[in-house]
């Protein structure tokens, strides 16, 4: 099996685990965005359950890959609220009127 095999797995491994601990969510309105939390918690559940997805899955993974990885996804993510959510606010910060 190729290494881009192993790393597609490990990818999704470990977005399936932060998705389903909630320490990524996903933007109703964008489903292309992913939100980091910022639940310590619910970071540290999601890397003991990519453990677990990827050691039944066969992968030998060491702990230091593992970890790195699920830091780029959660530096990857957009943190805390989606951007394009937080961008459309700002074209209309006072609604569509206006204060005065
Ligand atoms: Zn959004």
């Amino acid at each position: 099996m190729s290494v881009n095999a192993y790393a597609d797995n490990l990818d999704s491994a470990v977005r399936y685990a932060l998705e389903t601990t909630r320490a990524t969510t996903v933007c109703p309105f964008h489903s292309d965005v992913t939100i980091r939390v910022g639940d310590d918690a619910a970071e540290s559940h999601a890397f003991a359950r990519a453990r677990k997805i990827v050691k039944s899955d066969g992968m030998m993974w060491k702990r230091e890959v593992l970890m790195e990885e699920i830091k780029l996804q959660l530096v990857d993510a957009a943190d805390g609220e989606c951007p394009q959510c937080a961008h459309s606010m700002d074209a209309f910060p006072r609604g569509p009127k206006g204060e005065n």
